[in-house]
């Protein structure tokens, strides 16, 4: 018999400079993860950090053998990271989260037990802690988003998601498709539901995104996933020689 030493979950966390946040996240996610008993790996996707993000990774993942860390050359994105993460990933499972600490680990137990009557599990930020221009953007764009391709996700911004990982083998990203994970994964036929979760105040560090910076280019981002959604090939085969 081939002995399968693959872990069943593989938790993913892009992040750009995010030194203060990565050693509590890293004891956070164990926490819950020895709380759950299941296996697990950690998989850090250093977007081309330019702090001390990268030290310390090297360091925790010395005492931390479940911690994987793969590093960009620069920085290329969140979703270049995801991609590399979930290319990278060998769990049944595959959990996603931000590495600022504004995601709650406590939340995986919930997400575990969704998973397992649907393809996609996305986390719904109902309480967040963000500031209120940021939560009136975000309301707005998940508005219009849903909107033009035809969804019904509250908060496709939350990174806290969980996903079975043969999905994410149908995913072809392109550069800032991450906001759109759930409804691609639905063209494919994939069940999607979502769960309220925690959202917390970033403590330390830095948000990489403002609104000069998000808004017209995820609009743009928009309107190729609205093409995608009318252009998907369709069609059945009532009868076929072979
Ligand atoms: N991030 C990344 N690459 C980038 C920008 C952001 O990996 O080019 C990471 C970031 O470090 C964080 C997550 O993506 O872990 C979400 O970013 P942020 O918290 O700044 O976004 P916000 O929560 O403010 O929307
Ligand atoms: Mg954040």
């Amino acid at each position: 018999m081939i002995k399968n030493n693959n872990p069943y979950i593989s938790i993913v966390i892009p992040l750009y400079n995010e030194e203060e946040n990565l050693l509590p996240i890293t004891v956070l996610v164990k926490k819950t993860m020895v709380k759950i008993g299941k296996s697990y790996e950690l998989i850090f996707v250093d977007d081309g950090c330019i702090d001390g993000s990268y030290s310390v990774l090297r360091e925790i993942s010395m005492d931390n053998s479940n911690v994987k860390i793969i590093r960009f050359r620069r920085n290329y994105g969140q979703t270049a990271a995801f991609d590399a993460g979930f290319k990278a990933a060998r769990g049944d499972v595959v959990i996603t989260m931000d590495a600022d600490m504004q995601n709650d680990p406590k939340d995986i137990p919930a997400l575990l037990e969704k998973i397992e009557e649907y393809d996609v599990v996305c986390g719904w930020r109902f309480k967040r802690n963000d500031p209120f221009i940021k939560r009136i953007s975000s309301k707005i764009a998940n508005y219009v988003r849903n909107k033009l391709s035809k969804d019904i996700i509250i908060d496709t911004g939350c990174s806290l998601k969980a996903y079975r990982r043969d999905c994410l083998n149908r995913l072809k990203l392109f550069d800032g498709m991450h906001r759109f994970f759930p409804t691609l994964l639905r063209m494919e036929g994939f069940s999607v539901a979502e769960i309220k979760v925690n959202h917390l105040p970033r403590r330390y560090g830095k948000t990489k995104y403002n609104i000069r910076n998000r808004i017209f280019r995820s609009f743009i981002d928009l309107l190729a996933v609205r093409w995608m959604r009318e252009r998907r090939l369709d069609y059945e085969i009532i009868e076929e020689d072979r």
